[in-house]
């Protein structure tokens, strides 16, 4: 057996079983062991190879991209390996933009519509399930200046080494937090860049909230690699910790950073600076469907509800990997693997028995995979300061809407991010607040004193990514269906809820 790869809508089948979004360790997983089911399997992924984020460009590389990139990079191998022996069928470069329940009069049965774009031109297939595997976003770290051509984020930074083998040259800063920011510190070096330095932003207290967590993380593989990156980071270029504030500076393009500890500041020219602080589910697929989700008060972050089979709160739907929590590529990998039994359990070609049997091994993995997790996500919980800009800085990047006009329209009595919405346009532009959507969040909670949970995230709506209003109008469904599914007529839906937002 192997994968079955397609490149033109032409190839798609009217519907499938299951519908895999992202081909990441937790999509390839989840789609391996359902398609050994016997189920019908389509996994899209918006890039042009298998790997997601942490193994992108895995089937390509070569020895010396592996010697660069990392043992953890090189363990994606076995993953994409796998999946290319599955009976799966793979779209690369295939980005998924709606998920709505199937139109009656069209589909070829009950189940999901899911809205595909594929070499240019928008489709639908039906699928009895999905699984959303859309992996993570980076937490936006939006201090003033960031939006300075000459700065990006890490994650931007790491995906031209892996793709296409870019360095940076000339000075570069790293600034932020998270173990993600000393990954591509390391994996830059070892690449030959030179970095000036690296900001680390990590607020000193959270040790106090790590500390309980300790033991474990000493005892998982966390610590050896963390051991390992930090030691490297600290032969290659200068860290300066405990940063309590910096900006970034410039006309044109980037010239400097200023940094400050306490009442100390120093300006360090540069040409190029990565920011980060951390990764957050990316929600967008799920909560445009109307997946229920809360907030994470320790990873400072929105969650979508999952059971112990990763089924959303909605039936036809199951979330995996970083798209339902961030754990990491091995325990995303296993989610995969259990969502993977259960759907196929879900769809009546595995027994109870027989799913309890084979998922029992893989929660014990994935409890081994977890350990010392709670220590990183309290260790690099990025501080308020910097989740929470004032003044002239940029939130909304799409709409240019600042800080302050966020605040401002705050103390007008906005009532939530949906609300916010008709106001200032953000999350409205081609990001769909993927930059600004936890910004805006907390804004608003400050603001209005509220507790995050109650001031809840913006409820995107489809098409979730951008795609080609020809796109849209080449369509071949019947007018109302396009129509509801771009937004324009409100239809009724078992999946949407009923709250009036723009
Ligand atoms: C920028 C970034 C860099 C990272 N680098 C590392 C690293 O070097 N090492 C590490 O240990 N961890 C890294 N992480 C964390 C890492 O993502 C996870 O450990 C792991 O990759 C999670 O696997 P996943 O399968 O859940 O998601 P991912 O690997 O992120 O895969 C998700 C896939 O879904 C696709 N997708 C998303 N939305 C759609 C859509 N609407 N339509 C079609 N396809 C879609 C994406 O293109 C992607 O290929 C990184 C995270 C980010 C955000």
């Amino acid at each position: 057996v192997t994968l079955r790869r397609i490149t033109s809508p032409g190839d798609l089948a009217e519907g499938y079983d299951l519908v895999v979004v992202g081909a990441g360790p937790a999509g390839m997983e989840a789609a391996r062991i359902a398609a050994s089911h016997g189920l019908d399997v389509l996994v899209a992924d918006e890039n042009r190879a298998p790997g997601g984020q942490i193994y992108r460009g895995i089937t390509t590389a070569r020895a010396a991209d592996l010697a660069r990139l990392g043992r953890d990079y090189a363990a994606g191998a076995g993953i994409a390996e796998a999946f290319a022996r599955s009976s799966a069928t793979y779209a690369p470069g295939t980005t998924v933009w709606s998920v709505t329940p199937s139109e009656p009069e069209t589909s070829t049965g009950t189940g999901l519509d899911i809205g595909i774009s594929l070499a240019g031109a928008a489709t639908f297939v039906n699928a009895r399930h999905v699984v959303v595997a859309s992996g993570a976003i980076e937490r936006p770290l939006p201090v003033p200046g960031w939006t300075l051509p000459g700065v990006m984020t890490a994650g931007a930074a790491q995906i031209a080494l892996k793709t296409a083998g870019l360095v940076p040259e000339g000075r570069t800063i790293i600034a932020g937090t998270g173990p993600l920011l000393y990954l591509l510190a390391a994996q830059l070096l070892r690449a030959g860049a030179t970095i000036t330095a690296v900001l680390d932003t990590t607020p000193r207290g959270n040790w106090r909230a790590a500390l309980p967590h300790a033991l474990d993380f000493l005892r998982s593989a966390y610590a050896r690699k963390g051991v390992g990156l930090v030691a490297t980071v600290a032969r290659g270029t200068r860290v300066f910790r405990g940063m309590t504030d910096f900006s970034i500076h410039g006309t044109a393009r980037l010239d400097s950073v200023v940094m400050r500890r306490g009442s100390e500041e120093t300006r360090i020219a540069a040409d190029l600076v990565l920011l980060h602080q951390g990764v957050a589910p990316n929600l967008n697929l799920p909560l445009a469907m109307g997946c229920a989700y809360a907030w994470d008060e320790g990873r400072a972050a929105f969650q979508p509800t999952v059971d112990e089979w990763f089924g959303s709160s909605l039936a036809d739907v199951s979330i995996v990997g970083d798209a339902a929590v961030i754990v990491g590529a091995a325990a995303a990998a296993l989610q995969g693997a259990i969502a993977g039994h259960a759907v196929a359990w879900r769809l009546g070609k595995l027994a109870s028995d027989m799913r309890d049997r084979e998922v029992a091994p893989l929660r014990r993995r994935l409890a081994e995979a977890g350990r010392g997790r709670a220590f990183i996500d309290r260790l690099f919980r990025p501080a308020d300061r910097f989740r929470r800009p004032r003044g002239e800085t940029l939130v909304c990047r799409c709409e240019e809407v600042t800080a302050a006009r966020v605040r401002e329209t705050c103390a007008l009595g906005v009532t939530g991010p949906n609300q916010l919405k008709a106001f200032l346009r953000c999350g409205m532009g081609p990001c769909q607040g993927r930059f600004c959507g936890l910004t805006v969040s907390e804004l608003i909670a400050e603001e209005r004193g509220l507790p995050l949970s109650e001031v809840g995230y913006f409820r995107p709506r489809i098409p979730v990514k951008p795609i080609a209003l020809a796109e849209l109008a080449a369509l071949q469904k019947s007018d109302s269906a396009v129509a509801a599914v771009v937004g324009f007529v409100e239809t009724p839906s078992p999946i949407h809820e009923t709250e009036e937002t723009p």
